[in-house]
């Protein structure tokens, strides 16, 4: 293709990929890296803009600002995965160092010393090391969980390969060809680049928009699953891993445990210290319920101040004895912050109802049993622990 023409396309479509991320992040501002990711096509914009108009300027400045702006994409495209993922953000101080070094060589090699190759190889320098590292900060998390991210960071990886290897690549090449580093062959190597990068972003564009989704399904599907006050399972989700951890248990023929708990007087404690109080104490019960348990092991509110936990790889002496220490663990700490002039409240116990799964049951049927259980230690007195034999 006529190079002014690619380079015009390149320039048209890197504009346009931006537009329409800037859009996205607009209105889904909340999207952790999108700011960076919009600045990093920003940085794409300016470094076809500038090839587009590379004559109408002094050569030093349009190498500057060519190998100004991809460096600046590069970075921006890194840190925006950091972002997304949930890393820290880096220290610039390696990245300004590289970059004035960069910026330092390029004048160099056009000023003092013109060589576009030296210039080529530069460009790769930077950008190729920071796209490999936004490959391998995006494809964590496992594949089966993350897929985009795994589909994305091979894009970006891919090219941060191709800009890093691509001088040694012409540099092999040009004997065969025949080609020297001369115009002509900055010609067919500015064709090629500028396509290559064009796709590259096109790709990488349509990766950042199905990140966006997955974002935005990762989150509707936290709001369906999690209580907002507690940030444990909610019923309906509870009740789905339970039927699914019974089938596993089935299958395997293992136990199953489940334990429903019912703090002891809650009213009399939303009555005391006010509802707000009452939901600290949630809180800290959960924040407390959850030292006593293993990764494996899943809690959920069924409601109110009713809890369950079921536990894949325990026993029934093995719930006991998790339910036990439960309560202990409840009742020896004290709700931080509770009560007048900053002493303690009263101390929170809990009652808990045990149920092993039967064959043929379901997540409701071997539910009920625990709570049944867990209504009789409120009889016998609460602050105690059921498991009838069956
Ligand atoms: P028992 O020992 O028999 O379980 O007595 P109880 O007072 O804990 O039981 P009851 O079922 O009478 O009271 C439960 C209270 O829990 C009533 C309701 O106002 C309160 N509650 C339910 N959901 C929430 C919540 O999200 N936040 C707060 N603060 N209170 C809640
Ligand atoms: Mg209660
Ligand atoms: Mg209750």
């Amino acid at each position: 293709m006529h190079s002014p023409t690619l380079v015009i396309l390149a320039a048209l479509l890197a504009a346009l990929v931006t537009s329409v991320l800037y859009a996205v992040w607009y209105f889904h501002r909340n999207i952790p890296g999108l700011r960076l990711w919009v600045l990093s096509f920003l940085g794409a914009t300016v470094f076809s803009t500038t090839l587009l108009l590379r004559t109408f300027m002094p050569e030093v400045v349009s190498v500057l600002l060519a190998q100004g702006a991809i460096a600046l994409a590069s970075y921006t495209c890194l840190m925006g995965s950091r972002a997304y993922v949930g890393r820290s953000p880096l220290g610039h101080g390696a990245a300004a160092v590289g970059m004035v070094l960069l910026l330092a060589l390029s004048a160099y090699f056009t000023v003092v010393h013109p060589q576009p190759g030296a210039r080529f190889a530069l460009a790769g320098l930077f950008s190729g090391p920071c796209f490999l590292l936004t490959a391998r900060t995006l494809a964590r998390g496992g594949f089966r969980n993350v897929p985009v991210r795994y589909l994305v960071g091979m894009a970006i990886g891919a090219h941060g390969l191709f800009v890093l290897v691509r001088p040694a690549l012409f540099k092999l090449s040009a004997p065969l060809t025949g080609f020297q580093w001369n115009d002509e062959l900055l010609e067919v190597l500015s064709q090629f680049v500028v396509l290559e990068a064009t796709l590259a972003l096109v790709l990488i564009g349509f990766g950042v928009l199905m990140l966006t989704h997955e974002f935005t399904t990762r989150e509707l599907r936290h709001l369906a699953e999690v209580d907002p006050l507690t940030s444990v399972f909610n019923r309906r989700a509870f009740l789905t891993l339970l039927d699914k951890a019974i089938s596993n248990a089935q299958r395997m023929q293992r136990p199953l445990p489940v334990l429903v708990m019912d703090l002891d007087h809650f009213k009399r404690i939303n009555d005391t210290w006010g509802h707000h109080c009452g939901d600290d104490v949630l809180r800290h019960f959960v924040q407390v319920a959850g030292r006593c348990l293993r990764k494996e092991d899943v809690m959920g509110r069924l409601g109110g101040e009713e809890f369950a936990i079921f536990l894949p790889n325990a026993d029934g002496p093995g719930a006991a004895a998790v339910a036990e220490r439960l309560r202990a663990t409840v009742e020896s700490q004290l709700v931080e912050g509770l009560g007048p002039q900053g002493r303690n409240g009263p101390p929170l116990t809990v009652s808990v109802g045990v149920a092993l799964f039967a064959v043929a049951d379901t997540g409701e049927a071997v539910l009920q049993r625990a709570d049944e259980a867990m209504y009789l230690a409120k009889q016998r007195g609460r602050n105690r622990v059921e498991m009838p034999e069956r």
